[in-house]
């Protein structure tokens, strides 16, 4: 089965006309509270592709972190891995999107932050056939797990999004790299990275695969979601040129509605 180990946040968004500038006050037109964290968004694109799915992560004690376990474990995923903080919120995205497209976002970790480098490593079963995690949780955390991975004989899969310069150390621990255009020249243009290029589809060594045309409403965790049908036809058996085709219509997918997964908080 695919392990995903990785954040959980809650995502708020506000469509404003415009972004406010320090000490200033506009009006948002609603607020949307949508599922997010790079980690659960490549969870729910796994098990939405089909994969049996462990998630391992960390909500807080809270109705929201109740929520969002509640959303996934409907969607499939099992989350008997994920744990509880009880003294940190369940992590939060609070973003702004302006008129003109463009985004500003804060995180706050909540409990995200709390889950240990050791205990992540632990939360991985024995019969872990895949392991992927991204660096929302820190280079500690993916570290242990891909170390993990390998230990135990499992395909590590290395989503090095949000990049940083600790990434590149992590590189040789990872089977498969996946990267978008820039976080592959942040690392330094590894040769045989899968690297997503937007509209344009993607590339792997020596397969690449563009998406039909899509009607596009919101990019965002559209590098989650291809992700997530990547793993899901890795673990299934599928070869490089199969999984990238596969993965670049469930991005392409993921582009023609809003947030991050196919479905919201009900209620
Ligand atoms: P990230 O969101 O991580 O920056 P990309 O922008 O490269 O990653 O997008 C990831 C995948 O999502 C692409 O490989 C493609 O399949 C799909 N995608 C992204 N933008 C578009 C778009 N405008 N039209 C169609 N597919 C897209």
């Amino acid at each position: 089965r695919v392990v995903v180990v990785g954040s959980i946040n809650v995502d708020s968004v506000v469509r404003v006309e415009r972004h406010p500038r320090p000490g200033e006050t506009v009006l948002g037109e609603g607020v949307e509270l949508l599922p997010g964290g790079k980690g659960a968004n490549l969870a729910a694109g796994a098990a939405a592709a089909g994969a049996d799915v462990l998630m391992v992560g960390r909500v807080g004690d809270d109705e929201l972190g109740r929520r969002y376990v509640g959303l996934l474990a409907a969607h499939g995923v099992d989350l008997s891995a994920v744990t509880v903080d009880p003294a940190q919120p369940t992590g939060q995205a609070f973003i702004t999107v302006s008129e003109d497209g463009e985004n500003s976002i804060i995180v706050v970790a909540g409990a995200n932050g709390t889950l240990e480098a050791d205990a992540a490593a632990r939360a991985i079963p024995d019969d872990a056939g895949l392991v992927v995690t991204q660096l929302e949780l820190g280079a500690e955390v993916a570290e242990a797990v891909l170390r993990r991975g390998r230990a135990l004989g499992a395909l590590t899969v290395l989503n090095a999004s949000p990049v940083s310069p600790a990434a590149s150390a992590l590189l040789e621990l990872a089977d498969v790299v996946v990267v978008n255009e820039h976080e592959w020249a942040a690392l330094g243009k590894p040769a045989d990275a899968c690297v997503t290029l937007g509209a344009a589809g993607a590339r792997w060594g020596a397969a690449d695969a563009s998406p039909d045309p899509v009607d596009v409403v919101d990019t965002t965790g559209a590098g989650d979601a291809f992700a997530g049908a990547l793993v899901a036809a890795l673990a299934a058996g599928a070869d490089r040129a199969a999984a990238l085709r596969a993965a670049v219509d469930a991005g392409a997918r993921a582009t023609t509605y809003a947030g991050a997964q196919p479905w919201g908080f009900a209620g």
